[in-house]
């Protein structure tokens, strides 16, 4: 194909028109279910169907678009529907339509956002949703921080910060001198863990504190956690808060660990990729009491605040934090001046160079939904989840393993012959399996000490009352022997 074709304005015009028509269809369509939430299709099964080999030369402009198009509606059917309201499995945002038009303009325009010349208005978006969100969170106008490309990277982030601030020593420039590790409950999600193995502390690094029976950190073992840790020689930098944890959905006491965490000059990170949203939400903020006291904060935009993935925000409470987690000098792309006189250089401040323009996709939706449109939403997911909390309970082939403070509930079948532990766990896998196979539902499942249980976690605002009957039901008849066998 010419250059001038792929270049052409008039059409990329015609094609992005079919494209956004097929989008279209294809919401509607995943709306109304007519689709399976998870088409069924094995790793070899799609691997056999696209190959490696590449034309050398693309057909001409008009039928390559032609050729594009096809391709795309396969990949919409091949792919999970998270818009079908039986989509109640991961903690993966169900985006609103208009945001990905944003990130659409985004890629066009591909500015990089290391340094302000190469990304202007969307360095200044990113700065103002910073802003909002630390406000959110109960921060002054002392904290700062950053967009980073998801909660992992974020935790990574504000976790090299911790060990900046509290090593004692230049640990960025002179390298570490003994081991670290942070304080983090054994509910806490493994990208804690991850993080700090990645900067060398070893499987010690994440110093695991005790969970209680409602699976949030028990505050009880963290005195013994922390002279455990010095015991065995580890300078403990950190205690890591979940709010909430992944797979229960489960608020730490986070009022607890400041408390702990300023006796004993401990940095305080909260993990809220999940639950920082419950920010937006007059009704269930209560459950953050203690977050304004954090070092600092990540909180993933890409889950319940509907942004596609991914979009994740590290803030800091102290502005001097957030040019410390990479206390590096690149003096060839900043300037001499300090550090945080060039907030507008936001490369300085993150692991990633180039990043994508995130503050621009969430700043545009703040402004056109309105704020108040976000805390409904966050109330709309936890009232469904309490509500199939409900179903549940009131259902005597079935048990719940916790109340669920947000939109994340585990639960299990009881099959009326008697299992044990073991066959139980087995039932509610095959179970999901049955269910998936289905095509009506897709949830999840997670091991609570030991035993696999089911796990949903409602993200779409199409989740129905009726919708949530009908996965009971359906789970009942997954659970009948297949006439097959
Ligand atoms: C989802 C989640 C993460 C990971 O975030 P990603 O954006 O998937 O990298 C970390 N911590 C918690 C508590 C989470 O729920």
């Amino acid at each position: 194909m010419s250059v001038s074709g792929v270049f052409d304005p008039k059409a990329f015009g015609r094609l992005a028109q079919r494209v956004v028509s097929l989008l279209e269809a294809h919401l509607a369509s995943a709306q109304e279910r007519e689709l399976p939430v998870l088409p069924s299709c094995s790793p070899e099964a799609l691997l056999a169907e696209w190959s490696s080999e590449f034309p050398s030369d693309g057909a001409r402009a008009e039928e390559a678009g032609q050729g594009l198009v096809e391709d795309l509606g396969r990949l919409l059917e091949r792919s999970i529907h998270v818009h079908h309201p039986g989509y109640i499995g991961h903690q993966i945002s169900v985006p609103i339509p208009a945001a990905s038009l944003v990130e659409m303009t985004n890629a066009l325009l591909s500015n990089g956002m290391a340094v302000y010349e190469m990304g202007q208005l969307q360095t200044v978006m990113e700065r103002r949703v910073i802003e909002f969100l630390a406000r959110c969170v109960g921060f002054d106008e002392q904290a700062d921080g950053v967009l980073t490309h998801g909660g992992s990277l974020g935790n990574f982030t504000a976790l090299l910060a911790a060990r900046q601030a509290k090593a004692g020593y230049d640990v960025w420039t002179e390298g570490q001198a003994q081991p670290m590790s942070v304080l983090v409950c054994e509910q806490a999600h493994y990208c804690i863990a991850r993080a700090v193995q990645a900067m060398g502390w070893g499987a010690q690094g994440a110093w695991p504190v005790a969970s209680g029976d409602d699976y949030r950190m028990d505050l009880a073992d963290l005195p013994r956690a922390l002279a455990a840790a010095r015991e065995a020689g580890r300078q403990v930098v950190a205690v890591v808060g979940s709010a909430c944890s992944t797979a229960t959905g489960s608020f730490d006491s986070l009022e607890g660990i400041a408390d702990f965490c300023a006796a004993e000059g401990l940095w305080f990170h909260v993990d809220g990729a999940h639950g920082a949203s419950l920010s937006f939400s007059n009704t269930h903020r209560s459950l953050l009491k203690g977050i304004e006291r954090a070092d600092s904060v990540v909180w993933d935009l890409h889950k319940m605040l509907g942004l596609p993935a991914l979009n994740s925000a590290v803030l800091f409470r102290s502005r001097r934090r957030s040019y410390e987690a990479f206390a590096q000098e690149a003096s060839y792309l900043f300037s001499d001046e300090a550090p945080e006189d060039q907030w507008f250089n936001i490369g300085q401040r993150t692991l990633e160079c180039t990043k994508r323009a995130m503050g621009s996709t969430a700043y545009l939706m703040f402004r056109m939904l309105g704020t108040a449109w976000f805390g409904e939403q966050v109330d709309r997911l936890i009232a469904r989840t309490q509500e199939l909390h409900g179903l549940l309970e009131a259902a005597d082939d079935f048990e719940t393993a916790h109340r669920p403070a947000a939109n994340i509930l585990c639960f299990r079948h009881l099959p009326s012959s008697a299992l044990n532990a073991a066959e139980l766990s087995a039932h509610q896998e095959r179970l999901r399996r049955e269910l998936l196979n289905r095509g009506r539902f897709y949830i999840v499942q997670t091991r609570l000490r030991g035993e696999l249980w089911l796990r949903v976690t409602v993200m779409n605002p199409g989740t129905s009352s009726e919708e949530l009957r009908a996965l009971i039901e359906g789970l009942r008849e997954a659970a009948q022997p297949s006439p097959r066998s």
